[in-house]
């Protein structure tokens, strides 16, 4: 009965994570035309792991960012995550793999940035997204 119960525990956690996934909205804007093709890779990317992308960072972050539209420029510098409510910047000239992991370092920034307390500065940060990216795209993309 105890196993029933934790099945059910972890079965509705993974439903409310993808159902979740499923709400949010991802728009990718180029910043200029020369970045239309490296933004339609960020689509393509977004369209087909999305989904993964976002439950995985919920189910290792433990929580969720509360932006229901996350809007995302392709431009030529360096990516940042922004903050809630404000848009994600990505590097338009990486590799579809770099693209990958970039958009999934940047998101999970995002998650962390809602952990109650985590109070931790830029390089601590950096030191436990790398812990966790490695899980995850591991997970994700092999490693
Ligand atoms: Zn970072």
């Amino acid at each position: 009965m105890r196993l029933f119960a934790i099945f059910v525990a972890l079965f509705c956690l993974l439903y409310s994570c993808s159902a979740r996934s499923k709400q949010m909205e991802f728009e990718f804007v180029a910043s200029a035309p020369e970045f239309e093709a490296a933004t339609s890779e960020y689509r393509s990317i977004w369209a087909s792991q999305g989904d993964r992308i976002v439950e995985a960072l919920g189910r290792y972050s433990g929580v969720q960012i509360p932006d229901r539209r996350v809007r995302i420029i392709v431009f030529e510098g360096t990516s940042n995550s922004g903050r809630s409510g404000g848009p994600l910047r990505l590097r338009a000239s990486y590799f579809e793999p770099v693209k990958r992991a970039t958009l999934s370092h940047e998101l999970l920034h995002r998650y962390l940035d809602e952990v109650p307390d985590l109070g931790v500065c830029y390089p601590e940060i950096h030191d436990i997204m790398a812990v966790i990216l490695f899980e995850l795209w591991s997970e994700l993309w092999g490693a």
